[in-house]
């Protein structure tokens, strides 16, 4: 099957009729191609997003509203179709897609599709100077957004929702790796009766059609979520040329777990933070610490528990664990494994590659835990991004937030204890956009998300995303 960019409302061939094979992680197979866009591409998608947006960001916020719940309802309509073309796509077992992916693609357009209705400014009164100072949130523009392939639905829309509610019109590119769903969304856009030209999806490689829309001078704003050495790539290019600029990055996550916590709750959960969507979420818990009077008890109850765990096809309801994204990914995770064991890290499960009967070609690798003996290793500062984690033992709250604290990334934090001054102390002195204290990927699109140091600049979310996607002008006014 090939798919086809969304230009205009319509489905467009790639000007230069060239094609990306695309695959499909479970069976290694070429299963479609994708457009291979070039420019040109962008320069059509950008012309379309010019063209609508004097009306859009003209159309009244009940109206934007509906269309996008619209989308949202959809959505929730199509969820078996696209929780299916999700797992084909990316690897992941559908039964993450239907519980997490696809819903939660629906909820960041209805959440945006009501939260501009809500969306208010400022004003100023200058007392004694009789004038009176009102803030306008006005659109951008046209603007970029630009997502990684972990989560391809889910945070696609968690850009383009904000961005079309505040009323700019955008130019998207989806991970060249899984643009199917993507894809299928225009037909939705469509169907909601989104005008024309707001939405745009141009398929293709971040090298040439992603580069092409951080370049493009007339578009305003790149929203972008992926790797740390492209964020600095992408600055490079846009900053020079003032774009306002959401960088959302990797991380090298700490779940830190000490002996008051609540042992069950913590050890289930534990095993989801490490290893859902096969640990390729910028937020799962890479580095596992354990206050060292549990520390023994943790390891065999961990171990036992990830073992049990079943890799498989990702259509099979009883999979936990389903394919990794890529052949290419799929070599980088199994380096690490390596490295892992020239560090010496003790490799207490998994570390193999797995075959599996009637599917030999697909990205199936063992969920692994590597213990190791210091922080400083490469396994603890560089980011996998796939089902390994590491443990090991610390004695001191001192110590352990020292070494949480310890590597280039600032994204998220798990903290599990039931000792209130502690999770005080340390939630605030975690270098983190985010903390959980006692869960793990809970999540109200309300509050701010994103990371510090190496994990990005700015936040989505919420008000704060729709402030990004807004540019403020205070008018001021004598009387
Ligand atoms: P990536 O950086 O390789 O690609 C991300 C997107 O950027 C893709 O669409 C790609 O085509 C595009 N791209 C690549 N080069 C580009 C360029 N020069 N100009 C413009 N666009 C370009 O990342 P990935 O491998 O797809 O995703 C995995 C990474 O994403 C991990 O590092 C992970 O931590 C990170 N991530 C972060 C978050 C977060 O919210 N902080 C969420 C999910 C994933």
């Amino acid at each position: 099957m090939k798919i086809q960019n969304y230009i205009n409302g319509q489905y467009l061939p790639p000007v230069a009729d060239e094609w990306i094979d695309n695959y499909c992680p479970a069976n290694g197979e070429v299963y479609g191609q994708i457009p291979n866009s070039s420019t040109e591409d962008v320069e059509n998608a950008y012309s379309a997003a010019k063209s609508a947006f004097p009306s859009w960001s003209q159309t009244t916020l009940e109206e934007r509203s509906r269309i996008l719940i619209k989308i949202s309802e959809l959505l929730e309509a199509n969820l078996q179709r696209f929780a299916e073309a999700e797992s084909k796509d990316n690897g992941k077992p559908i039964s993450l897609a239907k519980a997490v992916d696809i819903p939660r693609a629906a909820s960041n357009f209805r959440f945006f599709g009501n939260a501009i209705t809500q969306f208010g400014s400022e004003s100023h009164e200058s007392v004694g100077q009789n004038a009176i100072n009102y803030t306008l949130r006005q659109p951008i523009g046209v603007v970029g957004c630009i997502s990684p392939w972990n989560l391809p639905l889910y945070l696609f829309t968690w850009k383009i929702a904000p961005a079309i509610a505040a009323g700019n019109c955008v130019v998207a590119k989806p991970s060249e790796v899984t643009p199917m769903t993507a894809y299928l969304l225009g037909e939705i856009c469509t169907e909601a009766g989104l005008p024309n030209g707001v939405l745009n999806i141009v398929h293709g490689l971040g090298t040439t059609a992603g580069q092409a829309i951080v370049e493009h001078p007339d578009i305003k704003a790149i929203s972008f979520t992926g790797g740390t050495a492209t964020g600095a790539h992408i600055a490079k290019v846009a900053a020079p040329m003032f774009k306002k600029l959401s960088l959302e990055l990797g991380g090298k996550n700490p779940n830190i777990i000490f002996a008051d916590c609540d042992y069950n709750d913590m050890l289930g959960t534990t095993v989801r933070s490490s290893f859902a969507n096969q640990g390729q979420i910028c937020l799962c818990g890479s580095r596992i610490f354990v206050e060292a009077s549990i520390y023994e008890k943790f390891k065999l109850d961990f171990v036992a528990r990830v073992k049990a765990l079943k890799v498989g096809h990702p259509s099979k309801a009883e999979t936990n664990i389903g394919a990794l994204v890529s052949k290419a990914h799929l070599e980088k995770v199994l380096n690490y494994i390596e490295i892992a064991k020239s560090e010496h890290g003790n490799i207490l499960c998994g570390g193999n590659k797995l075959i599996i009967k009637d599917y030999k070609n697909g990205y199936y690798l063992e969920p692994t835990v590597i213990e190791v003996a210091s922080n400083d290793c490469r396994v603890n500062q560089e980011e996998i991004f796939g089902p390994v984690v590491t443990i090991m033992p610390f004695e001191t709250e001192d110590e352990v937030l020292k070494m949480a604290n310890a590597v280039k990334y600032g994204l998220s934090a798990t903290l599990w204890t039931n000792d209130l001054k502690r999770t005080m102390r340390m939630s605030n002195q975690l270098q983190a956009g985010i903390v959980w204290v006692n869960t793990w990927m809970m999540r109200d699109l309300r509050t701010p998300f994103g990371g510090i140091k190496a994990s990005g600049v700015g936040r989505e979310g919420g008000f704060e995303a729709l402030r990004f996607f807004t540019e403020a002008k205070n008018v001021c006014i004598k009387y």
